[in-house]
């Protein structure tokens, strides 16, 4: 028996994440899969009844008691500067060292392809993005704040062990999917010490990977090549900052945020999956939301926990679904949130 942790957070992150557990139902009665959901009410409305964010013990538990996490999405407007949602996901991220945020990036029809003279089938790659390391650690401070002297500083923090474990995972995967190129991305023209660092580790495990070519963007021009040639990226590694800008710019190549899945993940522990998209409060409640995200994120979980005939299945079933017509708004179609989830449900069950 595998359990999986459900929180669905807020606003549309409750809306798809409904649609993506009917989806599981559904697969598990179909490919008798031993699998067993537990909702938990973690977010706002949690939150401001009593002010939890995640109890005391629940990671241990979640470590314990689960084979994965699954989280719709996190943020309202009644909470300032989404301070539960911050908790939740910076525990989630650092008690579990998720260091590896996983984005694959295929764009599953022509009409969401942005590009001119492109077809969906230029854009299938996958980035991994470093995931607790970089400029967002939040080391820094202010000096002479609110005056004309004012100093703001962010670290950007770059350890040999951080930056050699995401770029092996890349070429970890890149050798288990019998892909043939690794491109790291970073500024090492600009950035001399921390870039140089990454230049050094990068040219050392891709020794390790003799099979397998490793190739270098500066990420600017990695920003022109994604839209000018994206087929010829197989597997991108970047740091935190950049990983950034560059999986929203890849989640514009795969038809929008609605699109576009993601994971958490530490190789050697608990896992967390969630669209990459937030709780969309100008949506929310509207049954408007595109739960394609989530419902291809649930379709990555049941790889993880290889569960490889049901994932293909819900895949599949989104192609089907797409090819069919049946569009939320953001795609340009008027097919309700719970609608795209009967659609993909009626597929899953043929
Ligand atoms: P946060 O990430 O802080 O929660 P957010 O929810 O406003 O913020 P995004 O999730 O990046 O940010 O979404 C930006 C906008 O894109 C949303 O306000 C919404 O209009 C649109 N959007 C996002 N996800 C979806 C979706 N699944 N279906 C339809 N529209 C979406």
């Amino acid at each position: 028996m595998q359990r999986i942790a459900v929180i669905a957070g807020d606003g549309i992150g409750t809306e798809v994440t409904a649609q993506a557990l009917r989806a599981l139902d559904t697969v598990r009665d179909r490919f008798d899969l031993d699998l067993e959901v537990e909702e938990l009410d973690y977010g706002a409305e949690r939150y401001l009844r009593d002010g939890t964010t995640l109890p005391k013990g629940e990671i241990e538990r979640f470590r314990n008691d689960f084979a994965a996490i699954y989280l719709g999405a996190l943020g309202d407007p009644r909470v300032p500067d989404m301070q539960h949602g911050r908790e939740i996901l910076l525990a989630l991220r650092f008690e579990l060292d998720l260091y590896i945020n996983f984005r694959p990036v295929k764009c599953l029809a022509d009409q969401f392809c942005p590009l001119k003279a492109k077809t969906h089938d230029a854009i299938d790659f996958k980035v991994f993005r470093e995931n607790t390391e970089g400029i967002y650690v939040g080391v820094g401070g202010n000096f002479k704040k609110g005056t004309a002297d004012e100093i703001a500083i962010n670290e950007d923090i770059n350890t040999r062990k951080g930056v050699e474990r995401i770029i092996r995972a890349a070429f970890a995967y890149a050798q288990k999917n019998n892909l043939g190129r690794v491109t790291m991305s970073d500024k090492s023209n600009a950035m001399r010490y921390a870039h140089d660092l990454w230049q050094r580790v990068f040219k050392e495990v891709a020794q390790d990977y003799p099979t397998i070519e490793a190739n270098h963007f500066y990420v600017d021009a990695l920003a022109m090549a994604l839209l000018r040639s994206p087929e010829q990226f197989e597997v991108i590694v970047t740091n935190n900052l950049f990983g950034d800008i560059v999986t929203d710019l890849a989640a514009e190549l795969q038809g929008g945020m609605g699109m576009a899945a993601s994971a958490n993940i530490n190789p050697d522990g608990l896992c967390l999956f969630e669209p990459v998209h937030g709780s969309a409060p100008d949506i929310a409640g509207m049954d408007k939301a595109n739960p394609l995200a989530a419902i291809l994120t649930m379709g990555m979980l049941l790889e993880h926990l290889e569960h490889r005939e049901a994932s293909r299945a819900i895949e599949n079933a989104v192609m089907q679904t797409l090819h069919a017509g049946h569009l939320s708004e953001d795609l340009g179609g008027h097919t309700g949130t719970s609608q795209m989830g009967d659609a993909i449900v009626e597929r899953l069950s043929a």
